[in-house]
């Protein structure tokens, strides 16, 4: 008999419907003879709408609240799917995050898990009960609701399995696996048997919402088995795994990420000194300002320019900031740039061959597309360009890596 953690993400319980045809899944399940611990999103949609309604009172709303607020939508779905396995003569019982104890630090609307009590949902499992947890929400030591950042309910279920010891934590979801990229991006991709740790936490965290940084963090560091499969369909999905097999059929490499959330900010013509880095960057960062791609030029004349790249929710931010930067140090000209996009090759083959990157470029340049930064890591590359570009990109690049699924044997 096994202890399976399961997640269910938000379109996947998006209708009572939907809600209906989980709970006959974890009956499923069940009646096979695992122990069931569900853990849920809010249904699709409803994060948004709560998001929404909180900035019709302010653009800023206070942190403590918005949790408040938005951790109701998980709240509804634990209750609705533990009324369907009741109804279907499974006994089960809701939680929300405070109710387990899912203990986090006081970051609100981005908190860390720090520590879950496991014993009374352990008592409910040696009772018999389907035990349903609210994905996205903990409790700070003050007794505080806190949330754990868009996505966080893979988080919660990797977290729930690494603290029951569970023998594998289940992310059930709209698409049947991790992929070679988004296949609602390109028709072509693939779906992966496996993906190692490392690899899956470059794609997560270079843009590929399928899996929360943290639930990979986590499954990493507690050497939870994850597997993402999809809700409602049969298949092996996807094995997130710790081995890297070397065989000769590897890749190069495993798949594309990109991301639409970030902006450019050059400051043009500062004085070439040493610590001008540091002028920049620590006002920034004392701006809580998170800086992502960095890029600095040195001018015939020894001036430079330093380009970097920060989340598009804190480009006015940064912009004030780094204007005030540059009239203090007599710097030519501020220019800001919202409409670029991230593109990122990743693969563990990467470490053993040489020219990945050149042929990453290649590809670029064979459609014309620009770019506008670079920079690389033992598995990624990643590159910066013009926004419109980015879905030519990402599909040109599978093709160049020999990504693409034969005809007939897609997502759709
Ligand atoms: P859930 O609500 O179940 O958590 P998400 O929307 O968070 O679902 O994640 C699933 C989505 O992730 C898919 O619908 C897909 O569009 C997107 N996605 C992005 N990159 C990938 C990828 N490499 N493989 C699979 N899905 C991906
Ligand atoms: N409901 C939250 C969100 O939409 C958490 C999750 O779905 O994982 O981000
Ligand atoms: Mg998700």
């Amino acid at each position: 008999m096994a202890l399976i953690v399961q997640k269910f993400g938000g379109t996947s319980v998006g209708t009572v419907e939907r809600i209906e045809q989980v709970a006959e899944k974890v009956k499923k399940f069940r009646d096979g003879g695992d122990d069931i611990v569900v853990v849920v999103s809010a249904m699709s949609g409803e994060t948004n709408r709560l998001i929404d309604l909180a900035k019709q009172i302010s653009d800023q709303p206070v942190a403590r609240e918005l949790d408040v607020m938005v951790s109701t939508g998980e709240q509804v779905t634990i209750a609705l799917l533990a009324m369907a396995l009741i109804k279907r003569g499974v006994p089960a019982v809701s939680y929300t995050g405070n109710q387990v104890r899912i203990l986090t630090d006081s970051a609100h609307t981005k908190a860390r898990i720090l520590q879950i009590d496991g014993q009374r949902i352990q008592r409910d499992i040696k009772a018999g009960r389907v035990v349903v947890v609210a994905g996205f929400q903990g409790v700070d030591e003050k007794g505080n609701i806190t949330t754990l950042g868009r996505g966080g309910s893979d988080t919660t279920g990797v977290a729930l399995a690494a603290a029951l010891k569970a023998d594998e934590c289940q992310i059930y979801t709209d698409v049947d696996g991790v992929y070679t990229t988004d296949p609602r991006v390109v028709a072509k991709a693939q779906r992966l048997d496996k993906i190692t740790f490392e690899e899956m936490l470059e794609m997560a965290s270079l843009g590929s919402k399928v899996l929360q940084i943290r639930a990979v963090e986590f499954a990493g560091k507690y050497s939870v088995p994850l597997r993402v499969l999809h809700s409602f369909q049969e298949g092996p999905g996807t094995l997130i795994t710790l081995d890297e097999e070397e065989s000769m059929e590897q890749p190069i490499i495993s798949g594309i990420a990109f991301n639409r959330d970030e902006a450019k900010l050059t400051i043009r013509g500062v004085p070439d000194t040493p610590g001008v880095a540091f002028k920049i960057l620590g006002p920034i960062s004392a701006a809580n300002v998170e800086v992502d791609m960095i890029v600095q030029n040195v001018a015939h004349d020894n001036t430079t320019d330093f380009t970097f790249t920060v989340h598009r929710n804190d480009y006015n931010n940064a912009l004030q900031v780094l204007q005030g930067i540059a009239s203090e140090m007599g710097a030519r000209e501020v220019i800001g740039d919202t409409d670029i996009a991230k593109v990122s090759i990743v693969g563990v083959g990467m470490r053993s061959h040489a020219g990945v990157a050149s042929r990453m470029f290649e590809a670029l340049a064979k459609e014309n597309i620009n770019i506008q930064m670079i920079s690389t890591s033992e598995i990624k590359v990643s590159v910066v360009i013009e926004e419109k570009y980015l879905e030519l990109a990402v599909r040109a690049l599978h093709t160049a890596f020999e990504l693409d699924a034969p005809a007939g044997n897609t997502a759709e």
